[in-house]
């Protein structure tokens, strides 16, 4: 099993099908294959070699779909950077992963001289952008144009395929290791699902694709042979448009993004007329926001899916199907190649309906944290991976992933889910959105506290009140603060660590 082997297919199959789409560039699966094989050439000209690592710095783009295959044909390793990082953090992923060579594009072009003077083992840079090509960097057509295509390494198996740094929302990203095995285990037991992918969707890239949760697609998508669409970099009215004009038939967004779609002005459900299929993920979703999406969009199909960057990601899927009964605001069901469980403190499983820490084991399983087996000995155990999450098991098999354990609050000796106390926030028709913490407090030990960006005019009394009769007591915040933001990590989750540290935790 190797990420570059549906290449060979598609190319067997059906050479003339369009692969890519960015914009008003179309290229098809014979192009597609040929420039891949040309930039893994032109990769192992600049010294690539087994096992070295190739970070990516750039938006989304049909480039960024070939770099994704260049670099395992190559016989190197996938580091894709996190776009949201500001630049020590930049130089701190280049160094931690060792990246020897760099694909930049025109927005972080600039960054380039203060990398290369930062992060030695960068040996080149090559430029993926349609300007001047800035000195002392390679050019990426220029590149393809001058390689004669090499044979595949087919790189594959237990082998290690790329190097994700976790979302960072709890605290620094950590490298995360995952092998061809792993990536294509998930997208395997996700095709086998039947209800996320089928052959001759049209997918459009929406989400980041340095974040898993949108590359597992570009793995789905690519063992079925499908057309994949990028917009650079979400934002509503681009995605509208695209999705009109490349008839895309599905797409992947976190909860954030899906809430900017709806609430964007010139939001016209009439323009997602293609769209077969919505898959969200990455973050709780809102019950508030997952009935509007069903009102709003009647005959699109939604499935959320549950995972985490180590596990490479899928763990649990909720169909379509199980979106309409009684398991509509759950995370689903343990996906087809993996098994989940929620276990005690002493790690032994707890009974239906009782809140523990959410653990998997199966084929996706992380090789580790890079250069951290201090890290990984800690996360995985006898096989399972413990997520770090909290969540219980239904008597239906569905898995509610109530909180991370992190983030919950513990409030003169009870436990208060963070979730629980935003998903009712966001009821109120008067909060855009919100997010809970806890922060210190010299009587309850940690209090309560909400963050609220409003949509309209509203008040702490107004909102207490509104939460005393919906909530027990001891759930409802103590303070509130409004603000005109959230801070969100690139893939767009909330970042609570930042608030807390606001807050003074
Ligand atoms: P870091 O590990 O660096 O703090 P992160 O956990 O956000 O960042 P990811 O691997 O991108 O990095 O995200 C996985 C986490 O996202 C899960 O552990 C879980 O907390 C949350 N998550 C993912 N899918 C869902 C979902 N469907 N419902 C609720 N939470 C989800
Ligand atoms: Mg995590």
């Amino acid at each position: 099993m190797y990420l570059t082997q549906p290449l060979h297919r598609a190319l067997q199959q059906h050479p003339g099908r369009t692969a890519t789409i960015d914009g008003t560039r179309e290229r098809d699966f014979a192009t597609h294959v040929d420039r891949v094989a040309r930039l893994a050439s032109g990769l192992r000209e600049l010294g690539v070699g087994r096992d070295d690592r190739v970070a990516m710095y750039a938006l989304n783009s049909d480039r960024f779909l070939e770099h994704l295959m260049a670099v395992p044909w190559a016989d190197a390793v996938l580091a894709p950077v996190n776009t949201r990082w500001a630049i020590p953090e930049v130089v701190h992923g280049l160094n931690d992963c060792d990246a020897r060579v760099l694909l930049v594009d025109d927005t972080f072009i600039d960054a380039v001289p203060a990398l290369r003077a930062q992060c030695p083992g960068v040996k080149h840079v090559v430029y993926t952008g349609d300007g001047e090509i800035p000195q002392g960097c390679v050019g990426y057509e220029e590149l393809i144009a001058a390689s004669a295509p090499v044979p595949d390494a087919r790189r594959g198996g237990d082998e290690l395929a790329a190097l994700f740094y976790t979302g960072g929302t709890t605290g620094r990203a950590k490298g995360v290791m995952l092998s061809h095995g792993n990536m294509v285990t998930s997208a395997m037991g996700c095709v086998a699902a039947g209800f996320i992918v089928a052959p001759g969707d049209r997918f459009l890239h929406t989400a980041p694709m340095f974040h898993l949760g949108d590359l597992a697609h570009w793995v789905m998508q690519s063992l079925l042979g499908n057309t994949q669409a990028t917009v650079p970099a979400f934002d509503p009215q681009r995605v509208l448009t695209a999705v009109a004009t490349h008839g895309v038939t599905v797409t992947f967004l976190v909860p954030t993004m899906l809430r900017m779609l709806l609430d964007h002005p010139t939001f016209d459900p009439a323009t997602l007329k293609n769209l077969r299929r919505l898959v969200y993920a990455a973050a709780p979703m809102p019950p508030e926001l997952l009935d509007r999406t069903t009102e709003t969009l009647p005959n699109v199909e939604l499935v959320q899916a549950y995972g985490m960057t180590e596990l490479a990601p899928a763990v649990t899927l909720l169909s379509p199907a199980d979106h309409t009964g009684p398991h509509r605001y759950s995370a689903g069901r343990a996906a087809p190649h993996s098994e989940v469980r929620v276990v005690d403190v002493g790690d032994r499983p707890v009974p239906a309906g009782t809140v523990g820490e959410i653990v998997a084991r199966g084929g996706h399983v992380m090789l580790g944290y890079w250069g951290r087996p201090d890290l990984t000995g800690q996360a995985v155990r006898d096989g399972w991976m413990h997520t770090g999450d909290a969540g219980y098991l239904d008597d239906g098999g569905c898995l509610h992933v109530v909180d991370r354990i992190k983030d919950m609050i513990i409030t003169g000796g009870e436990n208060v889910y963070s979730a629980e106390v935003e998903n009712v926030l966001h009821e109120h028709a008067h909060v855009a959105t919100c997010a809970v913490v806890g922060v210190p407090d010299r009587t309850y030990g940690e209090r309560v506290h909400a963050v609220v960006v409003p949509a309209a005019e509203t008040s702490q009394d107004e909102l207490d009140a509104f939460l005393r009769a919906r909530l027990a007591n001891y759930k409802v915040p103590r303070s509130y603060d409004f603000v005109s933001e959230l801070p969100l990590s690139g893939a767009g989750k909330v970042l609570k660590h930042e608030l807390r540290a606001r807050y003074g935790s």
